[in-house]
């Protein structure tokens, strides 16, 4: 029921098909009171909103309104024809500690209904020991299998299936492994709302970095009740794909005003910072004369329209590649949030993130702070050069990322940068190396031993090794080495040695032997001097793309890195139904994805084979590897035409 259109890290732009229209994701639900709508849908889709979340439970109490539901169904009740989803009444048990219904009644309700998707009655709870949150847990489980079993499979309601745990990260860890077994389509992470109200984000992050880490990609991720909109984006970072949220209604009934950066107490406003219908047309002092269901009101629409807004901002961050520096941004706008930087930017957390992030962005990356150094591109990057390094010379001269080396055939060069680490001068346009800007940075001690380690890795393939004398860095690695003399030569390097760079950086080490070198010829744009092709004797055998730097494979290369290269190595092996579709250069549906190389990440040139390895076709993967096993509609790869 899910598919991904575009991604940035583990934040995803998907789309979620429900019997009354897609959601597309990141997606806020404002929650709606069914018994007392405050602000009719119509009214909050001019906000900005598409789909709602509703009370299941409130309405079923409410015998009046359950009958008018039951007759009419929940859209026309609602007034609402989009995609509506409703809570079991799980909250209202968390709050109060118990609800007259039971799983089985409230289950049978939202079918009847017609809800989109809804949820069975969950065990939350608000508080207490780790064995009161595991014995709710067991209690949530052996409902979900009564949902299971009971449910009317010919109904087509989706189904949320809760992740309960609260900040025992072990029951997190538990709960997914047991509701991924289980038949649902949407996971919502529970019990976040005491945990929120405290201010306690540090534990709320942490319940999603774990849930993400179990549950299975191909279902949308929900928080029940998150809230405000300072912390959409990094929940969004995180992986989380819907919201809901009464927050927009509950404090403007407190006369708060929500912005991204906090709330403020209408009292303590002079000026509405912002521009929206509402603020643009009342002034502050007008609003506070108003009376108090008026202006509860129209608080609580500019409250929807911000909380909408941020949504907004968050997908085109997401389209750009961006939204770690909307997080950034977020989290020092407020102490709260400060707490959670190192966790959410640290290398484990974006050691995991590396693994769904595209290959490249849309825009230059924007390191407005160190932290950002530990972001999943540069650390794929430092790991590719730590691993794929290509040596083609007997003398390596070392200088500053700022210095101007000449390069020539008769030494190698790289430069030493304190965000990169280590910068082959062969790859200088390799996507994020030309495409960041940043603040000035010191080398930090993590970098310097990271520098330290490529070079005692890489020492010994150079017979001499050369540092330019204005490098202030302590190189402990280099007990010896000459200091830079004026080196002589304007030559440039012989081409085929950044092709063979390019090629073992993108593709793995030693890729370049693949190729006969003799034979190689690379062409430059006149113009520009950039690379833009290669061949041998026989043909065009690949192209730079200049956006990234990215080599864009022939068929005949593809073919070379098929024959060079045993299985699962670059491939995506596809169900034999799909063959005939993928020879006619349709592009492969993630449904057809058999097996996969689990190295491929989104972005990468790909073959595809079928289940014998016969070449099929080749292309770009617009998934990483393990969301192709998991995805079971939208494209894996697309082939080139
Ligand atoms: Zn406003």
């Amino acid at each position: 029921m899910f598919s991904i259109r575009k991604k940035d890290g583990l934040a995803r732009i998907g789309e979620l098909i429900t019997n009354n229209g897609k959601i597309l994701t990141p997606i806020l639900l404002p929650v709606i009171n069914p018994n007392k709508q405050m602000i009719h849908p119509n009214e909050m889709v001019k906000c900005g909103a598409e789909a709602f979340i509703t009370n299941a439970y409130l309405l079923f109490k409410n015998s009046l309104n359950k009958e008018k539901a039951l007759k009419e169904g929940l859209h026309k009740f609602i007034d609402f024809s989009g995609p509506l989803m409703t809570d079991s009444g799980a909250f209202q048990l968390m709050e109060y500690g118990e609800v007259s219904v039971t799983n089985q009644q409230i289950i049978r309700f939202q079918e009847k209904i017609g809800s989109d998707i809804g949820v069975f009655l969950d065990c939350p709870i608000k508080e207490g020991s780790y064995d009161d949150f595991n014995l709710a847990l067991d209690e949530t489980i052996r409902r979900a299998d009564e949902h299971n079993k009971i449910r009317d499979p010919n109904n087509p309601i989706l189904w949320a299936g809760p992740i309960q745990g609260g900040r025992f990260l072990d029951l997190i860890k538990k709960s997914c492994v047991e509701m991924k077994k289980k038949e649902f389509n949407v996971h919502p992470i529970g019990s976040v709302v005491p945990l929120m109200e405290n201010y306690d984000y540090l534990n709320v992050v942490k319940m999603i970095i774990t849930a993400k880490h179990y549950l299975p990609l191909n279902r949308p991720v929900h928080l029940f009740g998150a809230g405000h909109p300072m912390f959409f984006a990094i929940s969004s970072y995180l992986g989380v794909d819907m919201f809901d949220s009464a927050a927009y209604v509950l404090y403007a009934k407190k006369d708060r005003y929500i912005t991204v950066f906090g709330t403020n107490y209408l009292e303590n406003l002079q000026y509405f910072p912002c521009i929206c219908e509402i603020c643009n047309s009342h002034s502050v002092q007008e609003i506070k004369r108003l009376d108090k269901e008026t202006r509860t009101e129209l608080i609580a629409k500019h409250n929807l329209i911000v909380s909408l807004g941020e949504i907004r901002r968050i997908k085109q961050a997401i389209i750009e590649g961006r939204l770690g520096e909307l997080v950034l941004s977020r989290i020092m706008n407020h102490p709260s949030l400060g707490k959670l930087k190192n966790i959410i930017f640290n290398s484990s957390n974006s050691d995991f993130i590396e693994i769904f992030e595209p290959k490249s962005k849309l825009r230059s990356l924007l390191i407005t702070d160190p932290i950002l150094a530990e972001q999943p591109l540069i650390l794929r990057y430092k790991q590719r050069i730590m691993d794929r390094f290509y040596c083609w010379n007997s003398k390596l001269v070392i200088g500053h990322e700022f210095q101007k080396l000449p390069s020539t055939q008769s030494y190698q060069v790289i430069k030493v940068s304190p965000l990169f680490g280590v910068i082959p001068a062969e790859l200088i346009g390799v996507f994020p190396l030309v495409q960041h800007e940043r603040i000035p940075m010191l080398f930090s001690r993590e970098i310097k031993e990271y520098i330290n380690k490529f070079l005692e890795i890489y020492k010994p393939k150079f017979k001499q090794i050369v540092v330019h004398p204005s490098l202030d860095l302590e190189l402990k690695s280099l007990e010896k080495f000459e200091k830079f003399e004026g080196l002589r030569g304007v030559e440039k390097a012989e081409r085929h040695h950044t092709l063979f760079a390019m090629i073992d950086y993108q593709f793995g080490k030693g890729v370049h032997k693949i190729l006969n070198h003799k034979d190689i010829n690379v062409e430059r744009s006149r113009r520009t001097g950039i690379l833009r092709r290669f061949s041998d004797d026989i043909g065009l055998l690949g192209t730079f793309r200049a956006s990234d730097f990215t080599i864009v494979p022939t068929l005949r290369l593809a073919n070379l890195l098929h024959e060079n290269f045993p299985p699962p190595k670059f491939r995506v092996i596809a169900d034999n139904e799909s063959i005939p579709y993928v020879l006619k250069n349709k592009d492969l549906l993630a449904k057809f994805v058999k097996n996969v190389d689990f190295e491929i990440r989104c972005g990468d040139e790909v073959l595809i084979t079928d289940e014998n390895d016969r070449f099929i076709n080749f292309g770009k993967a617009v998934l990483a590897a393990p969301e192709m096993i998991a995805f079971d509609r939208g494209v894996a790869v697309q082939v080139r035409h």
